[in-house]
């Protein structure tokens, strides 16, 4: 494996590659849900190139980008066992030049649910992706759908600009308490994590609810309000795959959306009905 930290370097070695290329973008502190999006990718193309960068653009002057958290020596560990060909780890003035046109994520989806309450944060992960995609052109790339407003982002950025990348989703990782796996659990106590659970216990609510033939929505939302209690949500949304508002569940067409807040940590999870 090639563990590379400028952008030249990294030009010489794809250059080098014949085939198809996979890649999987993340901000690091590699877990199974990581690991999931890889071992896909290794399925599906020749090359497997991840990235691992601490996008600083893509938080808010508020936000948790100084303790994010790091742990450069398992995620080479992990990428090394998993036979990734390419590691990128660019710091950020190999990524980000002084001036720079600024690419803004489509206001339908910029400005609602984690849009509105992080706004500015869809802007960077356009810039990010916009940059790595046309670097490193892959064939294919890999999202959680954890981040599911975030994978109708990335799509819309490759229809825009023409990109001939397929975009590919894959099914969110959870502990086995239903937990869903990120890098910010870290930030969690033992007590915060019972908490955590809150949101994967209302989502399995709201699918139980589903499953005995419900389909209001407020209906739905009121029993995981109580479930999710005393935690600050932040939202809980019912949309269609288009991220549209939608008052019935539409059974395959649905993805259930909640935030909320543990302790100082937000958290974030989603089902797809
Ligand atoms: P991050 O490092 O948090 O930016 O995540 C990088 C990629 O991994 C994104 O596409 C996330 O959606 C995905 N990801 C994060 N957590 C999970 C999970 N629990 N299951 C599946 N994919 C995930």
């Amino acid at each position: 494996m090639l563990i590379i930290r400028s952008v030249c370097e990294l030009k010489k070695e794809l250059s080098n590659l014949k085939g198809e290329i996979g890649f999987v973008p993340t901000m690091g502190a590699l877990h199974n849900g990581h690991i999931s999006l890889i071992e896909k990718s290794k399925t599906q193309n020749d090359y497997t190139v991840v990235s691992v960068f601490v996008n600083p653009t893509q938080f808010l002057p508020n936000e948790d980008f100084d303790k994010y958290p790091k742990n450069e020596s398992n995620d080479i560990k992990i990428c090394k066992n998993l036979e990734v060909d390419i590691l990128f780890m660019p710091d950020k003035n190999e990524i980000y030049l002084e001036n720079e046109p600024k690419i803004l994520a489509p206001k339908n989806l910029a400005n609602i649910l984690e849009g509105a309450v992080r706004p500015g944060h869809f802007d960077g992960v356009c810039m990010i992706l916009n940059k790595f995609f046309n670097l490193i052109k892959p064939k294919r790339a890999y999202f959680g759908k954890k981040d599911a407003q975030q994978i109708a982002v990335v799509e819309n950025l490759v229809k825009t600009f023409f990109m001939n990348i397929e975009i590919i989703p894959c099914e969110i990782i959870r502990e086995a308490d239903g937990l869903a796996l990120s890098s910010r659990n870290s930030y969690l106590d033992e007590e915060q994590k019972l908490y955590a659970l809150k949101l994967s216990r209302s989502l399995l609510k709201a699918q139980n609810l589903i499953n005995q033939g419900q389909v209001d929505t407020q209906m739905i939302k009121s029993e995981m309000k109580t479930i999710l209690e005393p935690l600050k949500i932040d939202y809980i949304a019912f949309t269609n795959k288009n991220f549209q508002e939608i008052s019935k569940i539409e059974i395959n067409n649905t993805i259930i959306l909640v935030a909320a807040v543990v302790g100082t940590t937000r958290l974030i999870d989603n089902i797809w009905i």
